[in-house]
């Protein structure tokens, strides 16, 4: 009897195994062949609503890909349904419904390419279409994505707009979802590139989350449902990000469209990209997406996720707010022939370039004291280091053009942080040469303070080791530069 029951332990063993190594297998599968997938249109997140409709129209002629108008937004831009597969398993999927969370929507245009390829996955997908339907809508508020912002035109958050169903694009969401009463929806966003894993200093480069349906946070079925894919998706994941997976904060939010979902009978699955270092446009992010996003159909499609046990899910450690994107340690400040040790946590953020289209950034102090519990995408120990304020180069400039055609790098290793021309009549406010350029006898504030731009310089000896650059660093021993762009100050 003893020997019978090792026998079948043994082989459920066996069993088990041989499914976790398929599922590792092809998740592997899908991050080695991946490149065959990428959608090479669309490869900066910027894009517009009429880049994604050009894109879109590539399928036009697909035996596989069906795509047709869900509806129109507030100003009248058109918002594309697609349909893939003849399965009875219905399931949803959207994508930007903030408009300037665009990672997903470049998945999905993966997506499509892997589903309208010949590859190598030829027979599984056929499996899987047999088995489910997909519906996604790709970009929900193409008059935010115009804008490159959260809200649409009307300043409205669509993820707040679930009770009272308003405005087109969501009513568009909740028709979709009325008339095809998925059993899983995906809810696709980016949030932010500073989250880290609960307390650790890596960042949360995905956040899953099952929303909750009540403020008691109940698990019932649906939402098992979703949390038992999550654990398996974290598992899978987890051997191309180690440490890099959180869970989205799951308090109740009576208005948003996830929480709404499970409510509505829909095990849904919140994906959030969030951050990986030096990662602007979000490539890596969104082939993490992709790989979730498949993984996630397959396993719906065959019902692997039954065979997950939720705790791996409730291990997921939350999102904490703990990275800066540059954090100096122990600089030394004087003040009054005083000493004191601080810390100075800088942010590079992200700012639209006047179209839109594109973007530059604003380095600012984001905070000073004791750091210690917090940590940074760049740290560097400044111990000995003295911090002074930021220089202005003596020599002037008659406009644009004769400063872009100077070597800068020499003035860097001088320790200077500006430039001065007599007159800078260009529209943007930013320049790709690495130094800030100032209008000739302009006041410029040098206070190493909160919210203040970044710039000083680090000084060991009265010697300038590192000029600080619009929230960058120059090394002056090595050369090195990472600044990405100066700003203009007129
Ligand atoms: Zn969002």
């Amino acid at each position: 009897m003893i020997r019978i029951f090792f026998k079948y332990a043994t082989i459920l063993i066996i069993i088990l195994q041989g499914e976790l190594l398929a599922q590792n297998d092809l998740s592997q599968k899908l991050y080695d062949k991946y490149s065959e997938s990428i959608f090479h249109s669309i490869e900066h997140k910027r894009f517009s609503h009429s880049d994604l409709m050009n894109a879109l129209n590539q399928f036009s002629n697909s035996k596989i890909i069906d795509i047709s108008t869900a509806g129109y937004s507030v100003e009248g831009r058109e918002i594309k349904l697609i349909k893939i597969g003849s399965g009875k398993i219905n399931i949803m999927a959207w994508s930007q419904m903030h408009g300037d969370e665009s990672t997903a929507t470049m998945a999905l245009l993966d997506l499509l390419n892997f589903f309208e390829n010949d590859n190598e996955f030829s027979a599984l997908k056929k499996e899987i279409l047999e088995k489910v339907t997909l519906y996604i809508i790709p970009m929900l508020n193409p008059d935010g994505t115009e804008r490159f912002r959260r809200r649409n035109e009307m300043d409205i958050d669509l993820n707040r707009d679930a009770l009272r169903l308003q405005f087109p694009e969501s009513k568009i969401l909740k028709k979709i979802q009325e008339e095809t009463n998925p059993k899983f929806a995906f809810n696709l966003h980016d949030q932010s590139t500073r989250y880290t894993v609960g307390n650790s200093y890596k960042v949360a480069t995905i956040s899953f989350l099952a929303p909750a349906y009540n403020y008691e946070k109940d698990i019932n079925e649906v939402r098992k449902n979703s949390m038992q894919l999550i654990s398996e998706l974290t598992t899978n994941l987890e051997q191309f990000i180690p440490g890099h997976i959180a869970k989205y904060s799951d308090e109740f939010e009576p208005r948003a469209f996830g929480d709404n979902f499970v409510k509505w009978g829909s095990s849904l699955i919140l994906i959030e990209s969030g951050g990986w270092k030096n990662n602007y446009e979000k490539s890596f992010l969104r082939k993490m997406n992709f790989i979730a996003i498949v993984l996630g159909i397959e396993s719906i499609a065959n019902k692997n996720y039954e065979n997950e046990s939720i705790e791996i899910y409730d291990n997921i450690p939350e999102n904490q707010k703990l990275l800066f994107d540059l954090l100096l340690r122990n600089v030394t400040i004087e003040k009054n022939n005083h000493k004191f040790i601080i810390d100075i946590g800088i942010n590079q953020n992200e700012v639209g370039t006047s179209d839109k289209r594109d973007f530059y950034f604003i380095g600012e102090i984001e905070d000073i004291g004791d750091l210690s519990t917090f940590y940074g995408f760049d740290e560097l120990d400044c111990t000995g280091f003295t911090i002074d304020t930021a220089m202005v180069y003596p020599e002037k400039y008659e406009n644009f053009d004769a400063v872009k055609n100077i070597d800068i790098i020499p003035i860097l290793m001088k320790g200077y942080s500006y430039v001065q021309v007599d007159s800078l009549n260009i529209k943007e406010k930013f320049s790709k040469i690495p130094i800030n350029l100032i209008e000739t006898e302009k006041a410029k504030s040098t206070k190493i303070e909160i919210g203040s731009n970044a710039n000083f310089r680090l000084l060991k000896d009265n010697k300038v080791q590192f000029v600080c650059v619009n929230g960058f660093l120059f090394d002056v021993r090595s050369g090195k530069n990472s600044i990405q762009n100066g700003l203009i100050v007129k």
